[in-house]
């Protein structure tokens, strides 16, 4: 993989800081996702940030499961979270659960309440958001706030053994009812929940919050640089409390960056999953989705992904970015390195007269003339030929240089053809066309006779490969954003369209993920997921052209 150094950024300003004064020898992020989903493009910023910040200092990156939620955590998503980190080329270092310390954050809550740092509360849920005060005015102190010590470690180690039920009691830290961040007016540190987690089974019936959790697990992990999204920031006080009044070893300190969000664009696990659920999409992997598996299907490529998320860069205040920046980066990486090919996607039948029938021959075309090292390929050409619907136009307005009746257009690495006859059916619709060709305007021999103004693709008929296409747009239309509560009314109707048309018959060895570009169509990429012996399926990733300009 390509290792640029990763443009300047607040972030990385820390870290050669503390480099130089020798707070830290050696940096080591982490990627803490919660496996409760798919990985989305917005985790891949936070991917590439720890990722590429490490590798640049020589320094190490975790890969950690935040799963302190036994409610939501499935192994299946722990899966595909490893395959998508390893997909978008990056190794970690090591590999944690946060659950594999949960014995030690158990510890570390005793040694709270041995401090007085630490209580149990057995006010409801309801009881202590209602006490909890507001931005103006303090919060009321629970009366359990003062149970000694000893009660408050018999209580804690009860709650351990299952002697209470759900909701029964928390555990609560003891800070400060009256600080003007909410987070600080003693919040809960352990809840009971009688839930069978995916990775430690039965063993707990106690689950630590998120807030303490996470220091914690990067204190025992030796995080130094702890990076996270901007509403947490607020959450900072909290987990600076944590890891002072913890006294691990381990001091790691956390920063803050923008979240990724995009036009267009769902990004967030509980809309995604919803999605899901309600069958809106096909699944996970579904191509119009934002994840890391449906772009991949889809065909978007590592490359592309990792050089977008770089290009946005890590800022400190919250933006949307244009979807379509994105698809600037693929046709980017794709350029080069994808064979260019014909596709016809709405076929339309041309008989060439005058070509003897039982006759072929094979014509050289480049596949990529951006990039001649990838050589030449044999097309067939024959008597029956299939062009693109709207290429012709029976009727058409001025200034259409494509087929229409008496005229004459080029075939692409074949020869000019004219049309003369429309065929059509009983009812009217158009079956076929009949043209001529001059076999003197063979491309890549020096015919100056004439020049044409159009130039169209096309796919011989007798060996064209049937392939379906699937054309995509946006899923999410413009102008709505994510917090809105309805987006699912917001869908787009029109986000998938499936063609049945033709490739080139060398088609016939491409495999799953293989991408091309279909000349005048765009880049196309073969799916893993639907395509079968006898008939290839594409995606198309991009079309050709954007108005994005970069
Ligand atoms: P979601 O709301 O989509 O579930 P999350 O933040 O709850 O996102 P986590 O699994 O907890 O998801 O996230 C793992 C890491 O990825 C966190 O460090 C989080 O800050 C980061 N992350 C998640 N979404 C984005 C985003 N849109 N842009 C940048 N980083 C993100
Ligand atoms: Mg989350």
């Amino acid at each position: 993989m390509e290792n640029k150094p990763t443009q300047s950024n607040y972030i990385k300003n820390i870290i050669v800081e503390d480099l130089k004064t020798g707070k830290h020898r050696e940096i080591v992020t982490r990627f803490p996702p919660e496996p409760n989903g798919y990985l989305h493009i917005g985790h891949a910023k936070s991917i590439v940030l720890n990722f590429d910040l490490a590798d640049e200092f020589n320094g190490r990156t975790n890969l950690r499961f935040d799963d302190t939620n036994p409610l939501k955590e499935e192994t299946e998503y722990v899966e595909s979270i490893k395959e998508d980190v390893k997909w978008l080329g990056y190794e970690w270092d090591s590999l944690f659960f946060g659950s594999d310390f949960f014995e030690e954050m158990y510890n570390k809550a005793v040694l709270l309440i041995k401090k007085g740092k630490a209580y149990v509360c057995d006010l409801s849920a309801e009881e202590i958001r209602t006490t909890r005060g507001t931005l103006k005015e303090p919060g009321k102190e629970s009366p359990y706030r003062n149970r000694p010590v000893e009660e408050n470690l018999d209580l804690f180690e009860r709650m351990r053994r299952g002697e209470f039920k759900d909701g029964e009691k928390v555990l609560r830290a003891k800070i400060d009812m009256a600080s003007p961040n909410l987070n600080m007016r003693d919040p809960v540190i352990y809840r009971i929940a009688h839930a069978a987690h995916h990775n430690t089974g039965d063993k707990w019936c106690i689950y630590p919050m998120y807030d303490y959790a996470h220091p914690l697990e990067d204190a025992f992990e030796g995080v130094t640089h702890s990076i996270c999204t901007l509403e947490f920031e607020d959450h900072r006080p909290l987990y600076d409390w944590v890891i002072e009044e913890c006294e691990t070893e381990c001091e790691p300190h956390q920063y803050e960056f923008a979240r990724l969000d995009m036009t267009n664009t769902v990004m967030s696990k509980r809309k995604l999953k919803l999605l899901v659920d309600e069958k809106i999409v096909d699944g996970w992997d579904d191509p119009r989705l934002p994840t890391i598996s449906g772009l991949r299907r889809r065909g978007y490529t590592p490359e592309a992904i990792r050089n977008f998320v770089r290009e946005i860069g890590v800022a400190k205040s919250n933006s949307i970015v244009d979807a379509r920046m994105l698809d600037h980066f693929v046709r980017e990486d794709l350029k080069m390195k994808a064979p260019r090919t014909m596709a016809v996607l709405r076929p339309l039948k041309v008989v060439i007269t005058n070509y003897p029938e039982g006759q072929a021959e094979w014509l050289d075309a480049e596949n990529n003339p951006e990039n001649p090292e990838m050589g030449l390929r044999k097309i067939p050409f024959s008597r029956e030929i299939y062009v693109e619907q709207d290429d012709f136009m029976e009727d058409p307005p001025k200034k259409y240089f494509r087929l229409f009746p008496g005229n004459e257009v080029r075939l692409k690495h074949a020869y000019f053809i004219k049309c003369n006859e429309v065929i059509k059916d009983r009812d009217g619709n158009i079956t076929e066309l009949h043209c001529t060709y001059d076999p003197e305007t063979k491309s890549g021999t020096d015919f100056t006779g004439r020049k044409v103004k159009g130039t169209i693709h096309w796919v011989d008929a007798g060996n064209a490969v049937p392939a379906e296409f699937r054309l995509y747009e946006p899923l999410i239309l413009d102008g709505e954003k994510e917090e809105s509560a309805g987006f699912l009314d917001n869908i787009n109707p029109n986000s998938l369209e499936i063609l049945q048309g033709f490739v080139e018959p060398a088609m016939r060895e491409a495999k799953p993920q293989d991408k091309f570009q279909f000349f005048r169509h765009g880049y196309f990429s073969v799916d893993p997921q639907k395509t079968t012996g006898e008939k290839p399926v594409f995606n198309r990733i991009v079309s050709l052209k954007s108005s994005f300009k970069i």
